[in-house]
C-alpha cells in the first residue's frame, strides 16, 4: 500500500510541476491514508485518490481593469472547482500578489476535506487573483472586483459554485462582487456568495466564525487534558479577519493575548491586545500593526515572527508556512501546550513533527478553521429559507459543529490506531466521507 501511495504521489508531482504548496498539501494527507486504504480496498480499485488529486475543473482568466491614473492593468483570475461529490463547490477567494495556480489548488484540495468534516452538504473549491488590494483606492478595488466577476459569474450559482472571502477579500470585496453578479444575471440570488453584509443576506457570526471556531476547537482540545484558556498566555499571528476574532474569543475565555502580527512584523503588548484599537487601525484605516503599537505604547518588532515571544497557546492565523521548525522549537521552549491553526497550512511539516514529538496538542487547519465555511453553509441555509437567525443561536450552532469535528477527529484517530492525532483524524474522517460519496456516484 505504501508503494501504491508513493506511485500516486509521484504522478501528482509530475503532472503538477512547480506547484510546491499543492504537493505539500497532498503529501500531508497521503501520510495518513495507508491504514484507510488497507481497510477499504474499494477506494483503491475505484482510483478514488487519483481522482481526488485532479480538480473537476480549473478556470484561469484575464482580469483587465483601469487604475486611478487611467492606466490599464491586467491581473490573473482563478477558480479551481475541486470536488462536488458532497455539494456545490464551496470555498473562498484570495486576492494577494503571491496567488498562482499552485496556491489555489492547495487551498481547494484542503477545502474538500475540511468541508466534508463539517458534516454539511458542501463540496470544495477555491479561487482568487494575484491582485493586491493593499494601497488601492476604493474605486480601484471596486473596478477590479467588477471585472473579476464579469468573467467568473458564468461559473457560479447557488447549486453550482459558491465563493466566499479569504486573504484580501472581506465584506467590502464581497459587496462589489455580489453587486456585479446581481447586475449581470438580473437575479437577487443570495446563496451565490457567502460573507455578505447583514442587511443584504449575510449571517450573524459569519465574520467571527473562523477565529471563534479555531479557539473553540483549541478549548475543547485543552479540555481533554483538564486545561483551559483561563489565565493562559496566548499569541496569534496575523491581524486580519481570522486573527481578530481568534483574539476576541480567546479573551472571552480568559486568555491573555500578548501578540499579533502582519507581513511587516509583530506587536508585543504585555498588557493584552486592545482589540477595538487593533480593528480601528486594521479595518477602518487599513494600516499596518506598527501603527497599533505606536498608539498603544506597545513594542513593534519589524521583520520577525511573533512566535519568538513564547506562549502557552499559539494560534497561527495569517498564511501558509508561517510557523517553521525554529518557531516551533521556540514555542516548545516557552512551554506551549496547544497550537490551533486558524490559517490554512501555516505550520510546516517539520514544525508539526517537532510539536507532536514534544507532546503539544496540535489542531490542523482543515479541522480547526472549519468554523468559517460551516457558518457559510449556515448562511446558505438562512438564504434558502429567507430567514435570519440570532447571534446566540448561530454561535451555538457553530460551537456544536466545532465540538463535533473535534470529537470526530479523535474518534477516527482512535479507530485507525493513531490515538490523539488530530492530523490523522481530520485527514481520515474528511477523506472517507468524500470517498464514499465518490464511490456511490460512479466514475464521473
Ligand atoms: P485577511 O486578509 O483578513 O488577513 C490576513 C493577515 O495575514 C493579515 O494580517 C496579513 O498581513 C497577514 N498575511 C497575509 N499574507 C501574509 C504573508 N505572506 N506573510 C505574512 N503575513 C501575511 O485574511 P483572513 O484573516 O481571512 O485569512 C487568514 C488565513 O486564514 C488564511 O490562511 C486563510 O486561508 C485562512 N482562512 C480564512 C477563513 C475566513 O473565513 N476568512 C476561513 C478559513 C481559513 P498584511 O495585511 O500585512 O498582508
Amino acid at each position: 500500500m505504501k508503494e501504491q501511495l508513493a506511485d500516486i504521489l509521484d504522478q501528482v508531482l509530475r503532472r503538477n510541476p512547480g506547484e510546491r504548496e499543492f504537493h505539500q498539501a497532498v503529501r500531508e494527507v497521503f501520510e495518513s491514508l495507508e491504514p484507510v486504504l488497507r481497510k477499504n480496498p474499494q477506494y483503491v480499485d475505484a482510483a478514488v485518490l487519483e481522482r481526488l488529486c485532479e480538480p473537476e475543473r480549473q478556470i484561469i482568466f484575464r482580469v483587465p481593469w483601469v487604475d486611478d491614473e487611467g492606466r490599464v492593468r491586467i491581473n490573473r483570475g482563478f477558480r479551481v472547482e475541486y470536488n462536488s461529490a458532497l455539494g456545490p463547490f464551496k470555498g473562498g477567494l484570495r486576492f494577494h500578489p503571491s496567488v498562482y495556480l499552485g496556491i489555489v489548488k492547495f487551498l481547494g484540495f484542503e477545502q474538500v476535506f475540511k468541508n466534508s468534516l463539517t458534516g454539511m452538504p458542501i463540496g470544495g473549491g477555491k479561487g482568487g487573483s494575484d491582485f493586491d488590494p493593499r494601497g488601492r483606492s476604493q474605486g480601484e478595488v471596486m473596478r477590479f472586483c467588477q471585472s473579476f466577476m464579469t468573467e467568473l459569474y458564468r461559473h457560479l450559482g447557488e447549486h453550482t459554485d459558491v465563493p466566499a472571502g479569504d486573504i484580501g477579500v472581506g465584506g467590502r470585496e464581497i459587496g462589489y462582487l455580489f453587486g456585479q453578479y446581481k447586475r449581470i444575471t438580473n437575479r437577487w440570488e443570495a446563496g451565490v456568495l457567502t460573507g455578505k453584509g447583514l442587511s443584504w443576506g449575510g449571517s450573524l457570526v459569519r465574520t467571527e466564525a473562523t477565529g471563534y471556531g479555531t479557539v473553540l476547537f483549541a478549548e475543547r482540545m485543552l479540555g481533554t487534558r483538564g486545561q483551559s484558556f483561563d489565565g493562559r498566555r496566548v499569541v496569534v499571528s496575523g491581524a486580519g479577519n481570522v486573527a481578530q476574532y481568534a483574539i476576541q474569543k480567546a479573551q472571552q475565555l480568559g486568555g491573555h493575548v500578548v501578540g499579533c502580527s502582519d507581513s511587516t512584523g509583530y506587536v508585543l503588548d504585555e498588557r493584552g491586545i486592545d482589540l477595538p484599537l487593533l480593528q480601528q487601525v486594521r479595518e477602518a484605516e487599513r494600516l499596518p500593526v506598527s501603527v497599533y503599537a505606536e498608539r498603544r505604547g506597545a513594542t513593534f518588532v519589524p521583520g520577525r515572527r511573533v512566535w519568538e515571544v513564547g506562549a502557552e497557546v499559539a494560534l497561527p492565523c495569517a498564511t501558509q508556512n508561517e510557523l517553521d521548525e525554529d518557531d516551533a522549537a521556540a514555542l516548545v521552549r516557552s512551554g506551549v501546550l496547544a497550537v490551533s491553526e486558524g490559517a490554512n497550512m501555516p505550520t510546516t511539516p517539520a514544525a508539526v513533527a517537532l510539536l507532536t514529538e514534544a507532546g503539544v496538542l496540535f489542531a490542523p487547519g482543515k479541522a480547526a478553521n472549519a468554523g468559517g465555511v460551516a457558518t457559510s453553509a449556515l448562511e446558505m441555509q438562512q438564504n434558502a429559507s429567507r430567514d435570519a437567525w440570532t447571534f446566540d443561536y448561530t454561535e451555538q450552532r457553530l460551537a456544536g459543529i466545532m465540538h463535533g469535528i473535534h470529537d470526530r477527529c479523535l474518534a477516527t484517530a482512535d479507530e485507525y490506531g493513531q490515538p490523539g492525532s488530530y492530523v490523522a483524524g481530520a485527514n481520515i474522517a474528511g477523506f472517507t466521507k468524500v470517498a464514499d460519496a465518490m464511490l456511490a456516484l460512479g466514475v464521473v
